[in-house]
């Protein structure tokens, strides 16, 4: 499932695309969108902006509408040069945007609504959102406190994934950020003090932070790896369900016990 840096890595390179250059088309082949008539409402308009909140994307135009997507578990970005082959199906695609020198497609997006720029600010789901990970500046405070408002009994690999306690952090970054600072996911957030709270986010944030530079992620030391050594004691690496969603987490019993 793409994660925060992944949606960062994906706004950078829409936004370079797109930025400062004219639009030539837009289309919206999949039939859930064929009445909206995003290609005439959004005709003429360049884009102002791309930027990311956790795994929110938002394409920014200038006449005021905005294109919000969100990818779920399958959905991606791609950026190609005209005629080169896209690594996913066309039937695939819900949007394409085409300069002359790219073209810009979101392939199996279960979210994706052109809004209002106001909207984007008062809608209840994108203002529930927590701070997010990878901002300039991340917003400490409001994380802590969202985190003691939230269930105290809840395991704190649960209480990571949940976007309104913090944005952008999904399965993958949540074992390796908590194996990263020794962490037990299974402890509660009630016995677990600020300090610790704040750098197994700030693990994430760091790890999230080269990955967007990078553009691809480091070998995980846990996540995926249940029943191998752990790299730094050889215990197995445990795996099982957390949570309300039951994601698999992943864990050294001893590093992280
Ligand atoms: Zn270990």
């Amino acid at each position: 499932m793409p994660e925060g840096d992944t949606i960062r890595y994906a706004a950078k390179r829409v936004g370079a695309a797109l930025f400062g250059h004219q639009i030539r088309s837009i289309e919206t082949p999949h039939p859930r969108h064929a009445r909206d008539r995003w290609p005439e409402r959004l005709n003429g308009q360049a884009v102002r902006s791309v930027d990311a909140h956790g795994k929110h994307l938002f394409l920014r135009f200038e006449g005021g509408l905005t294109l919000h997507s969100h990818l779920r578990m399958t959905g991606k970005w791609g950026v190609y040069t005209p005629g080169q082959r896209w690594r996913r199906s066309p039937r695939r695609a819900w949007l394409v945007i085409r300069t002359k020198g790219h073209e810009v497609v979101q392939f199996d997006g279960p979210v994706l609504e052109l809004m209002t720029d106001s909207r984007t600010r008062f809608d209840q789901r994108l203002a529930a959102l927590g701070p997010d990970v990878l901002a300039d500046h991340f917003d400490e405070h409001a994380f802590l406190c969202r985190l003691r408002e939230d269930d105290p009994t809840r395991g704190i690999g649960d209480a990571l994934l949940d976007q309104r306690t913090v944005a952008g952090i999904g399965n993958l970054w949540k074992a390796e950020a908590c194996f990263a600072v020794s962490l037990d996911p299974w402890q509660r957030t009630a016995e677990v003090p600020d300090e610790e709270a704040l750098a197994v986010v700030l693990a994430a944030r760091g790890a999230m932070q080269k990955s967007v530079e990078k553009g691809l992620r480091m070998n995980a030391s846990v996540y995926g790896r249940a029943g191998l050594p752990c790299p730094r004691c050889n215990t197995r690496v445990q795996a099982r369900g957390q949570g309300e969603d039951n994601r698999t987490t992943f864990w050294c019993p001893r590093c992280q016990g």
